[in-house]
């Protein structure tokens, strides 16, 4: 993946344009680098798929954000289905470069970061 695509932070948009519906009132924001644009993409293609007419009424995406180094997604009126969706892309983000999507782990420079080995240094 090459700089500008790092850089690209058009994919927020993209992504809320399919799933936006999710977050409600003012859409989804995404506290978390570019990298797993592509593990939240599936995890939103997941979840929609999913839920019925019905659930999706209440549904909600609270909250996508990186802590500690690996993505947290939070949800309200969820069931088991989605949990195990969120499950699944929380654990996918312990090894995907939060820069570059690449295969990463999990690093302590003072701040924990999921990054490959070209990325270890990368400040965005
Ligand atoms: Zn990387």
């Amino acid at each position: 993946m090459s700089a500008d695509q790092i850089k690209d932070s058009t994919w927020r948009e993209e992504l809320n344009e399919r799933f936006g519906w999710m977050g409600g009132r003012h859409g989804l924001s995404f506290e978390c680098g570019g990298g797993w644009r592509f593990l939240l993409d599936d995890l939103l293609q997941r979840m929609a798929a999913t839920l019925s007419d019905e659930e999706r009424q209440d549904f909600q995406v609270t909250q996508i954000k990186e802590k500690l180094g690996t993505l947290r997604c939070h949800v309200f009126n969820g069931n088991d289905r989605v949990d195990a969706l969120i499950d699944s892309a929380e654990n996918a983000s312990e090894i995907t470069c939060d820069v570059c999507g690449g295969r990463g782990r999990l690093r302590n420079s003072g701040w924990l970061t999921v990054r490959c080995d070209e990325h270890v240094d990368y400040r965005g």
